[in-house]
């Protein structure tokens, strides 16, 4: 069994992406083909926003938008310690200073009152300009946008949506990748939208971020790209990346259909054996992952050893929160400083989860659980 299993997926558009690759290898345009424009204007339709920028990663997505809304020293971005290190790791390279809060036990997610209390610490220390939030769309599931919007407000904040897991997701039919003054996701593989190889994209309503995200792209371009008025970066995604998209995402919005039917067959079949998911009201989760509590860790590598018996993977994601790793030493946090992400490194564990994984699998998966 696999933890992720892209196999039938291919097998379902072969012949597509083979043509798709052919007409690429034809026209020759390897960099900013047309393929390039056709999927931003299809992914821009579905995510419900005025523009898509795709780039050459998930991370160079969190990446491009903060370069272009100049964050830098003395900036304050706000996200969760419980997330992958690229939220983080962006607002470091720019030499502003990442500033953690912790998440709601429920969902995974930046707790909004956390968050509230986090930005009015740093108004009140003075050192630090609060600039712009990062909330992750952990696993899939939406963080509060609503509640996220209003605390933005009122400090006059920037958002931008973390969407790498998130894409596909849905808040009252309002999908994920909309929600910020920008969003990002990423295409990575195994992501719920992914490509065969690195890519990712910028979701905004905002024509003037889009412009300076055009020029980001492009090492900071002008008039042309031998005329340089900013500091940007070699952020395009390639043709045949994106030729590769526009064939996945004619399967993408059944396959959430199916990611939901298989996290709800794993919800009915391990409720009584460990904490399993909570989706709250109105909301959709593109189950980037399908993650679920043990107890407490003894009890977690138990069930783990057991599944890896059975030859069945699961994974942590996890183990280290963001504040405990040591590459964030110098901001001097302390075990302890977020107690939620901490016990939940020490307690969650996700299973094999893709759109076409067998009814069978499932419920082997949940036999050795219980077993
Ligand atoms: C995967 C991921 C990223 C980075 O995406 P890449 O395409 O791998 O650069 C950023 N944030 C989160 C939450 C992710 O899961």
């Amino acid at each position: 069994m696999q933890f992720i299993d892209l196999g039938k997926q291919q097998s379902l558009i072969k012949d597509a992406i083979d043509t798709r690759i052919q007409t690429v290898l034809a026209h020759g345009k390897y960099i900013m083909g047309p393929e390039i424009k056709e999927m931003e204007t299809q992914l821009a339709e579905y995510a419900g926003t005025k523009y898509c920028v795709s780039c050459s990663s998930g991370t160079d997505a969190l990446l491009m938008p903060l370069l272009a809304w100049d964050i830098g020293p003395g900036d304050a971005v706000f996200t969760t310690p419980f997330t992958f290190i690229a939220t983080a790791e962006v607002i470091q390279l720019l030499g502003a200073t990442p500033v953690f809060v912790d998440i709601d036990p429920l969902t995974y997610n930046i707790d909004p009152d956390l968050l509230d209390v986090a930005i009015s610490k740093v108004v009140e220390a003075g050192e630090l300009k609060p600039k712009v939030i990062i909330p992750v769309d952990l696993f899939g599931l939406p963080a509060d946008f609503p509640a996220i919007k209003s605390i933005a407000q009122k400090y006059d904040i920037k958002i931008l949506e973390d969407a790498a897991q998130g894409f596909g997701g849905e808040i009252n039919g309002k999908i994920a990748g909309s929600f910020g003054d920008a969003a990002s996701t990423s295409f990575f593989p195994a992501k719920p939208l992914g490509c065969y190889g690195d890519g990712g994209a910028i979701f905004t309503d905002d024509d003037d971020l889009y412009e300076k995200l055009l020029s980001v792209r492009v090492h900071g371009k002008g008039g042309d790209k031998y005329d340089n008025i900013r500091i940007g970066i070699n952020g395009r995604m390639d043709t045949l990346q994106a030729a590769i998209i526009l064939e996945k995402f004619t399967l993408f919005p059944n396959e959430i259909k199916l990611r939901n039917q298989a996290a709800a067959k794993y919800n009915e079949l391990l409720a009584e054996s460990v904490v399993t998911p909570q989706t709250p009201a109105g909301y959709t989760s593109a189950w980037a992952q399908y993650s679920v509590l043990a107890k407490d860790a003894q009890e977690r590598q138990a069930i783990q050893a057991k599944l890896k018996d059975a030859g069945i993977p699961s994974a942590v994601y996890y183990p280290k929160p963001l504040h405990q790793q040591t590459a964030f030493a110098h901001l001097n946090y302390q075990d302890g400083d977020f107690p939620i992400s901490e016990e939940m490194s020490q307690r969650i564990f996700s299973l094999p989860m893709y759109p076409y994984i067998p009814e069978a699998d499932i419920e082997r998966i949940c036999d050795v659980i219980k077993g």
